[in-house]
């Protein structure tokens, strides 16, 4: 949690100065992170009010643990057909898209495996091989049915939409904020920044980009009018009784924790659902297949830190990223 928060802004340039007329501020837990968020404008109070409720509206849909929501009562289904809101329909449907363009290395059906490790419990432990087994045969998008706002799963398995909810909630209200007339605004969802147009005094926002090693950040980025996620298994990880690392996110043909030659994957985008299912894919993917992916696509940009510690850059967004201590970093070309 606490390294959710030192993601945010390096400076504010207006910090010591008076606070600038309609700056409004809030801040609260859901969707098991911290969220805040910074608006700019008149209303701005009252527009972020809505914008939470707006965001616990959407936790409360798509809970695994919440009885109510939409994804318990697939859940709990029993291989029955479940009609669900607008909204989950709609984020079901993106997250079956990215499974596919991203061949399965984003599966919202991967919580049994989730499970099975202890991350939803937080009583990690390395399951059987046995154990991986049966739940690897739980797991597989291709096996949910969606027809418009009916959701189909089959018997025992599980979805999660851990991955790809918090960068969906995030649209909703970015959009939300704009339909009021918020020109400039930053929202944090324990991490992922989406950003509404420059900082008040018209320059970009200048995010502190976490260090997965630990370090105090790995470098700013400058950014307007878009959204920017990170996923990595360096903050939500088990050491295990062998000794090794093991982090929440699974790759889906091994039934595993990723062991990925990268240490962290920031993607910049337009939409911050994008960016979140695709920072946690190419997580999965790895340097090799992340880099061929990004080539093939012209839709995000992306910022790969390795296993050793070699930071990389895709051109697009190359001039807009200042490493810490000038440290050395590669640009990746088209
Ligand atoms: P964060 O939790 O920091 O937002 P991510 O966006 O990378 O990080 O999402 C990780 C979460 O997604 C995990 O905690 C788990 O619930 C789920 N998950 C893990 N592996 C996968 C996967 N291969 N595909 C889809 N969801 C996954
Ligand atoms: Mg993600």
């Amino acid at each position: 949690m606490v390294a959710a928060l030192i993601v945010c802004f390096v400076s504010c340039s207006h910090q010591d100065s008076e606070e600038i007329a309609g700056e409004a501020n809030a801040g609260f837990f859901a969707m098991n992170t911290y969220i805040s968020m910074t608006a700019y404008g008149d209303q701005a109070d009252s527009v972020l009010e809505e914008a939470e409720s707006r965001m616990k509206e959407l936790e409360a849909l798509w809970s695994v643990t919440e009885e109510n929501s939409d994804i318990y009562a697939v859940n709990h289904s029993n291989g029955s057909p479940v009609t669900v809101s607008d909204e989950t329909a709609e984020i079901l449907s993106f997250a079956l898209e990215m499974a596919a363009e991203t061949n399965g290395a984003l599966d919202p059906t991967i919580y049994p495996l989730v499970s099975a490790w202890g991350f939803t419990t937080e009583e990690h432990h390395i399951p059987s091989d046995d154990k991986i087994q049966e739940m690897l045969s739980l797991v597989g998008y291709e096996k949910i049915r969606l027809d418009e706002n009916q959701v189909q799963l089959p018997p025992n398995m599980m979805l999660d939409l851990g991955a790809l909810g918090k960068g969906y909630a995030g649209d909703t209200v970015i959009q939300l904020l704009k339909d009021r007339g918020i020109l400039s605004a930053l929202v944090d969802l324990g991490g992922n920044i989406q950003t509404i147009g420059m900082r008040p005094d018209g320059m970009p926002w200048r995010l502190g980009l976490q260090d997965p090693f630990g370090g105090e950040n790995l470098g700013v980025l400058s950014v307007s009018d878009c959204a920017v996620v990170t996923s990595g298994n360096y903050e939500n990880y088990f050491i295990g009784e062998d000794g090794k690392t093991y982090g929440h996110i699974i790759d889906p043909v091994t039934g595993y924790p990723v062991e990925s030659d990268l240490a962290s994957v920031t993607v910049i985008a337009a939409e911050g659902k994008l960016c979140d299912a695709l920072s946690t894919s190419l997580f999965v993917m790895g340097q090799d297949r992340a880099v061929n992916f990004w080539r093939q696509r012209q839709d995000f940009e992306m910022i790969l830190v390795t296993s050793t510690g070699e930071i990389s850059v895709t051109e697009g967004i190359a001039d807009q990223f200042s490493p810490a201590d000038n440290e050395e970093v590669d640009v990746i070309y088209r």
